[in-house]
């Protein structure tokens, strides 16, 4: 279904978008508290004392608008197999801080702690109210390493803990969320294009907006240090902190600004760079404590999901057309077999974009033979070819690939769930064969991906795409008030809650005709459901 809304909302340049409102906080205060230098536990946190702090819950509703937002633009990317990558990352640096003693509880509960991704080229991560992370796809695509991208979500991360957002905002308290849900937005906007935003900001207003895009130096200085501290206890090697300032650097001495938004808001100083050494060189800089995490450029998953990054983020007819010419035999000579293998998953994929399947079964099979000692570019690589299959229509060959070596379809692993519910789907629509046996399993296949699926969102709610992938499955099983329910649950994910009560209410409509197959139980969890998300639209309301 398209939305009716004008396509302003784009992704953005700033770090922290609400640094718009830093100029004023900073000019107000004089002298924003800081933590001291090594503030390794709560103690170390800022006191703002006033007793009109914006509270962890303000921050987070404030924080859930915006991210409302960003899931409804056409640039989010829901993407199963990058996103469990970015976790690769994102979850040993949040275990790490809250080992640190970075995290109060009452935040950490309160907070999102979520990554959104989007399909921006340009090299940018920024952090948002109530700790949403926004990734560009440019930026995965660049980086070299886990370390390298764990630099940066570290820090980005470090923003968070340390409140820096809601430092700024607290003196922007009197405003109304949702009035600065929409200036925040505004400036993304603008970030992004700054001849669109006119929508939300006029032409001047943007550009001053642009202009104040920037944390202080002191919070920049403060992310950097707490950054380093969590990354390297999280057992990412500090070198990745060197070769992404190297890459950063270089950048600004090409003017390439244009590219490199993330460069706007943190600008790199010989005193930034200089001071990243220094504490590479302190003597307790400990190599890597976690002994599973693995260091070097040579990665070949790593290579292969960067790969993944640059072909969803640009797949123009010119630019499959370039991922397919990477694997020439000229151009393949010179590679390092993670060089190789990323070359192979780039040109598979683009293959597969142009619905060219027999050079992408072709590129599949050479990554496949290139990658089978490496446990999880096998796996990858595997995915890889389940995509593949699925979008052919073999749901079958999908399900075979899916389930090879003893691989069952499992629930605690997510990728395998959202691809194996969607073969279970594709077999599903396609009837399944004639045979009275294959009509058999197809029903089993349904019935099986539905319980994995009913105990994914149980455990997390905010699954979308599970929901998604549920309700088609309720559907096919023609149990409608489920499927309808679970299509309520989608955007209540994505917390868009006008939506899920319209949802929720044609639910109600349906079960109140009494058709065939209404369930009283499922009429009652409906029910329930719909009053909660009126009463949750309500207290919104009251806010504004
Ligand atoms: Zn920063």
């Amino acid at each position: 279904m398209k939305k009716l809304r004008p396509p302003v909302l784009k992704w953005m340049a700033p770090a922290v978008a609400a640094a718009l409102f830093l100029t004023v906080s900073v000019a107000a205060d004089g002298g924003v508290s800081r933590a001291p230098a090594d503030s390794s536990n709560t103690a170390g946190l800022p006191n703002l004392g006033d007793g009109s702090d914006m509270t962890p819950a303000d921050e987070r509703r404030l924080g859930d608008r915006i991210a409302r937002e960003l899931y409804r633009d056409s640039d989010y990317v829901d993407d199963p197999v990058l996103m469990e990558y970015v976790q690769t990352v994102w979850q040993p640096l949040l275990t790490a801080a809250r080992q640190r003693g970075d995290l109060p509880a009452d935040y950490d509960s309160l907070y999102a702690w979520e990554i959104l991704l989007n399909k921006e080229r340009t090299i940018n991560a920024f952090a948002l109210p109530g700790a949403y992370l926004g990734l560009n796809l440019g930026l995965l695509g660049v980086v070299a390493s886990r370390d390298e991208l764990a630099s940066v979500l570290a820090h980005e991360l470090s923003h968070v803990t340390q409140r820096h957002i809601a430092r700024m905002m607290t003196r922007q308290s009197q405003q109304a969320p949702l009035l600065l849900a929409g200036m925040i937005l505004g400036v993304l906007a603008a970030g992004k294009n700054p001849n669109a935003a006119s929508a939300v900001l006029t032409g001047s207003q943007a550009l001053s907006a642009q202009s104040q895009l920037n944390f202080t130096r002191d919070m920049e200085r403060e992310a950097d240090r707490m950054g380093f501290a969590v990354s390297t206890q999280a057992g990412f090697a500090p070198q990745g902190f060197v070769t992404m300032f190297g890459k950063l650097d270089q950048a600004s001495r090409l003017n390439d600004f244009g590219n490199f938004p993330y460069l706007r808001s943190h600008p790199l100083s010989t005193e930034r760079m200089a001071d990243m050494q220094n504490r590479i060189e302190l003597p307790d800089v400990q190599t890597p404590a976690n002994p599973s995490a693995r260091h070097n450029e040579q990665e070949i998953d790593h290579a292969m999901m960067s790969a993944r990054a640059r072909v969803i983020a640009n797949s123009t007819v010119d630019a499959l057309r370039a991922w397919s010419l990477e694997v020439s035999p000229t151009a393949m000579a010179r590679l390092t077999p993670a060089q190789k293998a990323a070359a192979w998953y780039g040109a598979c994929m683009a293959a597969m974009k142009s619905r060219d399947f027999a050079s992408a079964q072709s590129h599949w099979q050479h990554l496949s033979d290139s990658v089978r000692s490496d446990a999880a570019a096998a796996r990858l690589a595997r995915l890889l070819g389940v995509e593949l299959r699925l979008a052919q229509d073999d749901a079958a060959a999908a399900l075979a690939l899916l389930q090879a070596d003893g691989n069952a379809v499992n629930a605690s692993h997510r990728v395998e769930l959202l691809y194996g519910a969607q073969a279970q789907l594709q077999l599903a629509s396609q009837g399944g064969g004639s045979a009275a046996g294959a009509n058999a399993t197809v029903k089993a296949g349904l019935a099986s991906i539905r319980q994995d699926l009913q105990t994914r969102v149980a455990e997390f709610p905010h699954d979308a795409q599970a929901w998604q992938l549920l309700s088609g499955v309720y559907a096919a099983q023609g149990r409608t008030l489920s499927s309808i329910r679970a299509q309520a649950e989608v955007s209540v994910a994505h917390y868009d809650f006008e939506a899920a009560l319209r949802t929720f209410k044609s639910a109600q409509d349906w079960a109140r005709k009494g058709l065939a197959g209404t369930d009283h139980f499922e009429a009652s969890i409906v029910d329930t459901r719909a009053r909660e998300v009126a009463s949750t639209l309500k207290e919104q309301a009251t806010e504004k």
